[in-house]
C-alpha cells in the first residue's frame, strides 16, 4: 500500500489534519489503535479557540458546531466568597466556543465516512521505519495480518502514550516535564449548568471548575489527591465538596443529579523538542501536554495541525519545503506560550501541599491584581481566547 502521508492516531489532531489534507487532494491514511466508538467515548476538552473554529471551517466540518456550540464572551473567577468577570469579548474582540471534543471528533469521523476516506482501526504494533531517510514506511498488524504502507511523510498524532515520539532517537530528543501534586476529579451530569459562563474557583479547600457541554449537560471538576480513585467519591460526596468550594450564592443555585461519567485526570506539563525528525512530524499530545486549567490541550493540538497542514500544502502544491522545514520551530514557539499560560493559571488557582503562608498571600495578591487591573485581565483574556497562529 502507498500513500502520501500516513497519520498515526485517529484522535482530533490526526482526524483534522487528514480532513484538511483531503480537501487539498493530498492522499493520506489514518491508523487508529482503538475502535471509533472507543475514541468517541472519551470525555475530554470542551472549550474551542477561534483558531480551531477556523480550521474546522476550512475542513468543511463546522456546520453542526456553528449550530449547536455556545459562544462564551467571558468567564468568572471565584475567590474569597465572591466572583469577578473577565470579559473576553470587550478585552480582545473575540469569544471562545463551548463544544465538546467528543462532538468535534464525531463530526470529523462522519465527514471521513461521507468522503470514503480510509481509517484503519484496531491496528497494533505500529512501527515507523526510515523516518530519517527519503523513503519512510509504517508497518503494523491488523486483524492478525502484518501490513506495510510506504509514504512521503509520517504525522505522529498518537497522543502522549503513542509510538511516534519514542521513534525519535534519545540523542536527538529533549523532554521537559513538570508534574503537579494533585489531580482533577470530573463528573458529567444531565443537569442545567450553574451559570451561563465557566466559573474557575480558588478556594481554601482547593480548586473547582464549573463547566458545561450544553443547556442540560454540565461538567464539573474538583482538585483531588493523586491517590484518590473515582469509586472513592459518591455523587453526594462530590456535590457536597463542590458546593463548599464555590461562593454561597453560586452553591445555592447549583442543580445536582446523578453523574453519567466520573473520572480522575493527573495534571502534567510536558514538551518534546524537536517536533520533527526527518520525515516524521509530531502533532498534539504526542509532543506536548498541558494541565487542563487553561483549556489549551486540544487547542494547542489544533495550532500544530495548522502549521503542519500549511507546510505540507506548500510542499505538494508549490514544491517549497520551507513550511515543513520550519514546522518544529513555529509550532514550538506557540506551544511554549500555551505551556506558560496553563502553568500560570494552574498555579493561580490550586492549593499546593507545600504552599507556605507567603505563597498563599502571593496567590491572593495576584488574584486581586487580576480582579482590579485591566492590563492583567487583557493579558489573561488574550491567552484564553487563543494567541494568533
Ligand atoms: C482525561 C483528560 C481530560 C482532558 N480534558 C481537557 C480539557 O478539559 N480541556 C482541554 O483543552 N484539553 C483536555 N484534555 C487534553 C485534550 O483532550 C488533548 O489535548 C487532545 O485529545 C489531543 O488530541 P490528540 O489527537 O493530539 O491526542 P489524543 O486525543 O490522545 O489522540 C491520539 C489517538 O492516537 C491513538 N493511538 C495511540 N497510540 C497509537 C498507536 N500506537 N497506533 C495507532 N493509534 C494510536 C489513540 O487511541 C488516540 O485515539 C484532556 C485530556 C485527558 C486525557
Amino acid at each position: 500500500m502507498r500513500t502520501q502521508v500516513v497519520i498515526i492516531g485517529g484522535g482530533p489532531s490526526g482526524l483534522l489534519l487528514s480532513q484538511l489534507l483531503l480537501r487539498r487532494g493530498i492522499d493520506n491514511v489514518v491508523l487508529e489503535r482503538k475502535t471509533r466508538d472507543y475514541v468517541l467515548s472519551r470525555i475530554r476538552a470542551g472549550v474551542l479557540e477561534r483558531g480551531l473554529l477556523e480550521l474546522m471551517r476550512e475542513a468543511w466540518v463546522a456546520g453542526r458546531m456553528e449550530r449547536e456550540g455556545f459562544a462564551h464572551d467571558g468567564a468568572l473567577i471565584a475567590h474569597e466568597g465572591g466572583t469577578f468577570h473577565i470579559d473576553f469579548k470587550a478585552l480582545t474582540g473575540h469569544s471562545v466556543m463551548v463544544y465538546g471534543q467528543t462532538e468535534v471528533t464525531r463530526d470529523l469521523y462522519d465527514a471521513r465516512e461521507a468522503a470514503g476516506a480510509e481509517t484503519l482501526f484496531e491496528v497494533e504494533q505500529v512501527e515507523i521505519h526510515d523516518a530519517d531517510g527519503d523513503a519512510p514506511y509504517v508497518s503494523f498488524r491488523q486483524h492478525g495480518e502484518t501490513r506495510r504502507i510506504d509514504c512521503d511523510f509520517v504525522a505522529g498524532c498518537d497522543g502522549f502514550h503513542g509510538v511516534s515520539r519514542q521513534t525519535i532517537p534519545l540523542s536527538v530528543r529533549r523532554e521537559y516535564e513538570k508534574t503537579y501534586p494533585f489531580g482533577w476529579l470530573g463528573i458529567l451530569s444531565e443537569t442545567p449548568p450553574v451559570d451561563d459562563e465557566l466559573i474557575y474557583a480558588n478556594s481554601a479547600r482547593g480548586f473547582a471548575l464549573c463547566s458545561m457541554r450544553n443547556a442540560n449537560l454540565s461538567r464539573y471538576y474538583i482538585q483531588c489527591a493523586l491517590s484518590d480513585k473515582p469509586e472513592d467519591w459518591t455523587d453526594a460526596a462530590f456535590w457536597q465538596e463542590l458546593k463548599r468550594r464555590l461562593p454561597g450564592e453560586v452553591a445555592e443555585r447549583l442543580v445536582t443529579g446523578p453523574s453519567i461519567e466520573k473520572s480522575i485526570a493527573p495534571l502534567r506539563s510536558f514538551v518534546c523538542e524537536p517536533m520533527r525528525w526527518g520525515r516524521l512530524f509530531l502533532c498534539g499530545d504526542a509532543a506536548h501536554i498541558v494541565p487542563p486549567t487553561g483549556a489549551k490541550g486540544l487547542n494547542t493540538a489544533a495550532s500544530d495541525v495548522h502549521y503542519l497542514y500549511n507546510g505540507l500544502r506548500q510542499f505538494y502544491e508549490e514544491g517549497d519545503s520551507e513550511g515543513i522545514d520550519r514546522y518544529s520551530e513555529r509550532a514550538l514557539a506557540r506551544v511554549w506560550k500555551a505551556e506558560r499560560f496553563s502553568w500560570w493559571f494552574s498555579s493561580l488557582l490550586h492549593r499546593y501541599p507545600d504552599q507556605s503562608a507567603f505563597d498563599l498571600r502571593m496567590q491572593t495578591a495576584e488574584l486581586e491584581f487580576l480582579r482590579t487591573n485591566r492590563a492583567a485581565q487583557q493579558a489573561m483574556a488574550e491567552n484564553y481566547v487563543g494567541l494568533p497562529y
